[in-house]
């Protein structure tokens, strides 16, 4: 099958985080996802929207850019903002790492999508944003069978 390209902007309000995940499952539809990957999909995709909301942009909603690539069996999406950035991410990956200890945060979000997908990586500059990469494999129909 052709592959498929998916770009979707919208602003960081929490009320856009459910469109986000649910475009994100019937995106990858043509994969024929069991359950549990779209349940995986859908939460990876909710964690990563929900941090552009409470951390990129504090103070007023921003830009969401939401890509989604099917290539070869393999759905790659990118999350990306233009907000406060990260300036260190090997201790924001860490599990239970959180800057927002004292509101309902567990700092469980990227340690999620890094669980759920199969690969994960953070792009992250102070003051210029931050990207998250995620991909799912498929399995092919032989490998189903
Ligand atoms: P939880 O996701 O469990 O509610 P959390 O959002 O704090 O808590 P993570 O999603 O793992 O935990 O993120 C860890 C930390 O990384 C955040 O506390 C925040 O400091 C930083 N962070 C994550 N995403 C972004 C982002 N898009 N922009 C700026 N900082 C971010
Ligand atoms: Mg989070």
């Amino acid at each position: 099958m052709a592959n498929n390209y998916l770009k979707l902007q919208f602003l960081s309000l929490p009320r856009n985080q459910a469109f986000a995940r649910d475009a994100v499952a019937a995106f990858c539809l043509e994969l024929n996802p069991s359950l549990s990957d779209l349940s995986d999909i859908k939460t990876a995709v909710s964690e990563a929207v929900t941090n552009c909301t409470v951390h990129a942009y504090k103070k007023e909603a921003g830009t969401v850019t939401l890509e989604c690539e099917i290539e070869d069996g393999q759905l790659h999406i990118t999350v990306s903002d233009e907000g406060g950035g990260i300036a260190d991410i090997e201790q924001a990956i860490q599990p239970f790492y959180t800057s927002l200890p004292s509101a309902e945060r567990s700092g469980m979000g990227f340690t999620i999508m890094q669980t759920f997908m199969d690969e994960f990586k953070v792009n992250s500059k102070v003051g210029g944003g931050t990207t998250v990469f995620m991909t799912k494999s498929f399995k092919t129909e032989v490998e189903n069978a």
